[in-house]
């Protein structure tokens, strides 16, 4: 059996002074029950926690580190960029270099502003479009979620999920009345919501492939009517791409639907471990940012160039036949998962997307929220605990998308789908 002591004396003592112990919500177990892993180290497709465990790791930061942790020429170029300065406050060539790079790989950021996390691009994405439309009203869809900012902090994924918030105590009134809610994938609720408030509809946001629900893919005929409407009703289409840029295929969810948004939201893998979100676009509705137009945006930290470099180390080591070999070893792992299930008898539902993945305990089909609350959160709770002790780290919610990095080797995936089957037949035996 694994010992989780030192962890347990970290969270501890890290609950006397941050809420709930923890910097983010997800990162608690509080709904898998126990206490949380602190990290020492990881290295390519493993982490190591302060009792020495070792796992192989699915979460991989949420999502960033699609290189694995610690990639040798990711940390080369960022001590190098170390030594130069972590911070001036005035421009770098890195951002603009960066920019390139990114519009080289998802053609509709035409112009774009880098920012720290994925809430402030959504957040400031929001803001842009809402003052280019000078209309108030925005469109979110149930189960999405694009970081913690007021108004999208309404019927949201993620953690809100999770812990089963609608919406947040804090959240003014006023602002969660103008954030429109539909059902993922319900063509005509798009429909209806845009003909009854088209005209002051500012935008609709959404992730084109969800991955804040577990891994559930929009279809075609859903984001396609999503594009139809906002271009007929002058409002702004924004993909937040936070989590499906470079994850659910090299160049985005929007390259696999054929559909170009207006602006593009992304964050995670595009700073490579470190801090960064971006939002981008049209130029026309971009040069509305100041100083350019008079839509406010700004930060101290914004296009920093530790980040900058994360990003571009990261990036510069992407390509589609890495994608083509992530997206096969997704595959194998997810078909094996559905096999171990199966052989136990356990109704389960997989879905993989490029390198994001997810498991719901649930016979399926799984197209929306509702249908992901239907999953078997008390079998999810039993099954996490023994995955644990199979040296096996996925993401502590049945909520949370699963990811892929370069670095798992086929003995990984092969460990991997053992460790689903000795912990299925563990459930078992505590029965
Ligand atoms: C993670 C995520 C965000 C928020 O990004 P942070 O960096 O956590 O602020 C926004 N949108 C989507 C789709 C995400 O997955």
């Amino acid at each position: 059996m694994k010992q989780f002591e030192n962890s347990k004396r970290a969270f501890a003592e890290a609950s006397e002074y941050m809420p709930g112990g923890v910097n983010s919500p997800v990162r608690a177990f509080k709904n898998v029950g126990g206490d949380p892993l602190f990290i020492e180290r990881g290295k390519g497709a493993h982490i190591e926690d302060i009792d020495h465990n070792v796992f192989i790791d699915y979460v991989l930061s949420w999502g960033p580190l699609i290189l694995g942790h610690a990639d040798d020429q990711v940390v080369a170029d960022l001590q190098a960029a170390t030594a130069k300065g972590t911070s001036y406050g005035a421009p770098t060539e890195l951002e603009t270099e960066l920019a390139k790079k990114i519009q080289s790989i998802v053609p509709s950021m035409e112009m774009m502003r880098m920012v720290s996390s994925g809430t402030e691009a959504t957040m400031s994405a929001i803001r842009l479009a809402r003052g280019y439309t000078h209309r108030e009203k925005i469109v979110k869809f149930i189960g999405n979620y694009h970081g913690h900012s007021d108004s999208l902090l309404v019927d949201a994924g993620s953690g809100v999920a999770t812990f089963n918030i609608n919406t947040s105590p804090g959240v003014p009134k006023d602002l969660a009345y103008d954030t429109l809610t539909v059902p993922y994938n319900d063509v005509e609720g798009v429909k209806a919501v845009f003909e009854a408030n088209g005209d002051d509809i500012a935008c609709a946001i959404v992730e084109p492939i969800a991955g804040n629900m577990g891994v559930i893919p929009g279809t075609q005929e859903f984001l396609q009517t999503l594009r139809d409407v906002t271009t007929a009703h002058g409002s702004v289409l924004i993909f937040d791409e936070v989590m499906s840029g470079f994850r659910a295929a090299y160049h985005g969810a929007q390259s696999l639907y054929g559909i170009t948004p207006d602006l593009t939201t992304l964050g995670k893998v595009v700073g490579g471990g470190l801090p960064v979100g971006v939002f981008g676009g049209r130029r026309d509705i971009m040069m509305n940012i100041t100083p350019a137009g008079n839509v406010y945006h700004a930060g101290t930290l914004s296009g920093n160039p530790l980040a900058m470099t994360g990003g571009l180390s990261t990036l510069a080591q992407l390509n589609e036949s890495l994608y083509a070999e992530m997206s096969a070893k997704t595959t194998r792992l997810v078909e094996g998962i559905k096999q171990a299930a199966d052989a136990h008898n356990v109704p389960v539902t997989v879905h993989h997307v490029g390198t994001m993945w997810s498991y719901f305990f649930n016979a399926g089909p799984v197209n929306n929220f509702d249908d992901v609350q239907a999953s078997d959160v008390a079998y999810f709770a039993k099954f996490y605990k023994q995955l644990l002790q199979q040296g096996i780290y996925t993401a502590p919610s049945q909520f949370e998308t699963n990811f892929m990095s370069s670095k798992h080797t086929d003995d990984d995936i092969q460990a991997t789908i053992n460790g689903f089957n000795a912990a299925f037949d563990a459930v078992e035996n505590e029965d």
